[in-house]
């Protein structure tokens, strides 16, 4: 027989070796070997026994084939990634920038492998059983006759009955085992992930009537599917529109294919409300994975996945990589949030990522926003996507009314609170009327930074450069940094200057949530951020008990804007809709646009019409104004000019490439080299701009400095180019002892 050879990337995180290595496949395991299978190799000089990930299967080397070592065995635990995945992984590594191992462990996201926990069961082997048990009766076999007789009635019970319930001892279970009366057979039981409150809502979907909209949209899903035409659909839907009926409506479709369906949602805390809205749907064939499992669970989730035993899997990014057998529709609910890209490397985005593993398998990819990204909006624009419009809420609801209130104008007449009057008698009217409020501050804690007004220092964490964080604390203040944790108490006087005339300025969920019970002292409220989530379920608990009525006040960060849907909630106060406008970054106006449209949309979902109060020091800001109007349109075409003139995304493409190191010096050399280099081998690309080497928004993150390059392009392949040729220079010897300490990570139209 042809002997066959393994192309293995070794479970190693390190440039030196991010190649394949060529492996001898043994006859006795040509069988079991499959791409993206895990296997044992010895590796190295002293040949330690390491795993690695076939990549490639071939029947010729171009080694000595005296030299090649043998594949040792199979990992018999871990999901093999399918062929495909290892595919994407590839793609993902050329795409975005790592090793290879770094982008195969990106697709197989279960690393630890647990194996799952197995019940054992006991089941009659024999038709006739009138004699045994007469045997039995006459030896005076007591337990033997217990058993047997059980198993008359139930064919098969769980062992955990025999020893428990039935006092059959285990010995007695393995003689009649031997006897040939019963069999003894293993399940797994895979851990349940889903809450018994949900599990119970099985089937009970609503009787919905889909509108003419869903239905022309659902039509020509299932018109696509039916010939096998594989797209990617926009679905631009406002909030309320009904988008999710429509999600579960193609899902239905791709299902009756005997296909299965992945649904990306941007955050765990959404994770309760879409696996109730699929559960009533689907039943027990929906599950979730998400970092909220533990490892165990997540292999479960991931085992059944592989084997067809759900039909959806719900989950935030690194769901994408379900190992599904025959995926049919990848859905990503909120396409435009920036969770969507990854912030480890390989800081690959889920949509685009989605895309490319639906051309590798052959499956469709519905992207849904109230507010979709400029690049998907251009895309379908150009008719590179195709758009679904869903212009109104179901059921003739309307938008919400929208108000914006000038906080300079407010300060004029003596207001220093955080809470316009407007505000304030919307707040005291809906509480008059049992009705619910929410209220969003883009930030945590108490103040957001504390400064001294004699000398106007800032207190900044001495680890990363970015200003503290006030939080209250029962026995004082405390200053913390929201990047490292580092936590120190709040100074009584100012660490500069000496001065007393120190405080702090600006507002987090905290202080409004003071704020409000000052000024409402009969309104009871409720706050979700970070801090208060922090355990396991806690997001489920504040929601339900917001959603019961146990308070009258919703006071939350961005986590409280995204998707819940409340049907008492009339009121929505935006207290400082600048918080994102000025972050910075070139995605600043379309963050802001973002998140004021999608908390106006939590106002008035149910038959009472709502209103949004959006308070601002900036109330002509175009952000701001498209967003009061709910206007998607005008926004887009603002921002995709804006976008365009300062060669930002969509329009060019952008490469950040970014150093860290210990040595504030030595890294302003390397990236002077690389900035050189990048020049030198790239001369004649035409209008390739390398900007820097420059110091990013935070300089310095726990105690480590960071200087980037930017290089924008219209092409993004040329980006590609570069990063290759940074990559090839990094591997270089002699580069290779220069940089020694320094870590160069790349990110492609950051985020
Ligand atoms: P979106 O995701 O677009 O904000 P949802 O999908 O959450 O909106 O829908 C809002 C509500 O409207 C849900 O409770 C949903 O069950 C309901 N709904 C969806 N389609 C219809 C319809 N055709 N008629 C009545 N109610 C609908
Ligand atoms: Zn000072
Ligand atoms: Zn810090």
């Amino acid at each position: 027989m042809q002997e066959l050879y393994a192309d293995v990337i070794i479970d190693i995180s390190h440039e030196a070796i991010d190649r394949a290595f060529q492996y001898v496949i043994p006859e006795k395991l040509v069988s079991q070997i499959r791409t993206g299978c895990q296997v044992n190799i010895p590796f190295g000089r002293g040949n330690t026994m390491r795993t690695g990930y076939v990549i490639g299967i071939s029947d010729r080397t171009e080694y000595d084939r005296t030299k090649i070592k043998t594949i040792d065995s199979v990992c018999t635990e871990g999901i093999a990634a399918p062929g495909r995945l290892v595919a994407l992984a590839g793609w993902i590594k050329e795409n975005y920038g790592s090793t290879m191992i770094n982008a195969l462990q990106t697709v197989m996201p279960v690393k630890k492998t647990v194996r799952s926990v197995v019940v054992r069961y006991v089941a009659l082997a024999v038709d006739e059983t009138d004699e045994i048990e007469y045997k039995y009766m006459k030896r005076n076999a007591r337990a033997k006759l217990r058993l047997l007789r059980t198993l008359k009635g139930e064919n098969i019970i769980p062992m955990s009955k025999v020893t428990g319930e039935l006092g059959v001892s285990s010995a007695t279970v393995k003689a009649m085992q031997e006897e040939g009366v019963i069999t003894v057979t293993e399940d797994s039981c895979y851990r349940k992930v889903t809450s018994d409150a949900v599990r119970k809502e099985a089937f009970m979907a609503p009787d919905i009537e889909l509108n003419d909209i869903q239905m022309s949209i659902i039509n020509e899903f299932q018109d696509d599917v039916d010939k096998d035409v594989h797209r990617t659909y926009l679905l631009h839907g406002v909030t309320g529109s009904g988008k999710t009926e429509v999600y579960v409506q193609c899902i239905r479709r791709v299902i009756e294919q005997g296909k299965q369906a992945i649904v990306l949602i941007p955050e765990i805390a959404l994770t309760y409300q879409t696996i109730k809205y699929f559960t009533r749907y689907f039943g027990e064939r929906v599950t979730v994975v998400n970092s909220r499992l533990s490892s165990g669970e997540r292999y479960d989730q991931f085992e059944r996945a592989k084997k067809g035993d759900v039909d959806v899997v719900i989950g935030p990014r690194s769901a994408l990589f379900t190992p599904f057998e025959r995926l049919g529709l990848i859905i990503i609910d909120e396409e435009h949030e920036s969770s969507y890209k990854s912030d480890n490397p390989p800081k690959y985005h889920a949509r685009e990522t989605a895309i490319e593993r639906a051309r590798l398998e052959g499956a469709s990819v519905i992207l849904g926003s109230a507010t979709p990204s400029v690049e998907s909006y251009k895309k379908a624009m150009s008719g590179e996507f195709r758009l679904w419009t869903m212009d109104e809420r179901v059921s003739d609801r309307k938008m919400a009314d929208t108000s914006i209130v000038d906080l300079r104008e407010e300060l004029r007449r003596g207001n220093r609170s955080i809470i316009s009057d407007e505000l304030a008698e919307d707040i005291t009217d809906r509480l008059s009327r049992h009705e619910q409020i929410m209220l969003f501050i883009n930030k945590r804690g108490f103040n957001s930074f504390v400064s001294c007004r004699n000398c106007g220092e800032v207190v900044k964490c001495p680890h990363c450069d970015v200003s503290m964080t006030k939080h209250m604390a029962s026995n004082g203040g405390k200053l913390v940094c929201h990047y490292c944790g580092y936590t120190v108490e709040e100074p009584s006087k100012c660490p500069s200057c000496g001065s007393r005339l120190i405080g702090g300025y600006g507002v987090g969920t905290e202080k409004v949530e003071q704020e409000i019970n000052r000024m409402f002292p009969v309104a009871r409220t409720l706050r979700m951020d970070k801090d208060t989530t922090s355990k396991k379920n806690s997001h489920e608990q504040i929601l339900e008990s917001f959603g019961r009525g146990d308070a009258d006040i919703l006071i939350g960060t961005q986590m409280i804007v995204k998707g819940h849907d409340f049907a008492n909630v009339t009121l929505v106060g935006i207290l400082l809709a600048d918080l994102t406008l000025f972050d910075g970054d070139y995605r600043a106006g379309e963050r802001t646009f973002d998140l004021l449209t999608q908390a106006a949309g939590r106002a008035g979902r149910g038959d009472v019409p709502g209103k949004v109060v959006i308070q601002t020091y900036k109330p002509d800001n175009y952000a701001i104004v498209a967003a009061a109007n709910q206007d998607y349109r005008s926004f887009y075409e603002t921002e995709s000019a804006y976008r365009s003139f300062m060669r930002y995304p969509p329009e060019w493409n952008m490469l950040v490439i970014m150093a860290v190191g210990e040595d504030e010096e030595q890294l302003a050399n390397t990236m002077d080299r690389m900035y050189s280099h990048i020049r030198g081998n790239h001369m004649n690309v035409r209008h390739l701009a390398v900007i820097g080497p420059a110091e990013p928004a935070l300089a310095k993150v726990k105690d480590l400095y960071r200087k980037v390059l930017y290089i924008k392009h219209r092409d993004y392949q040329v980006l590609v180019d570069v990063k290759n040729c940074v990559e090839e220079w990094l591997r270089d010897d002699e580069t290779r002892e220069i940089n020694s300490g320094i870590n160069v990570f790349f990110d492609f139209n950051p985020m």
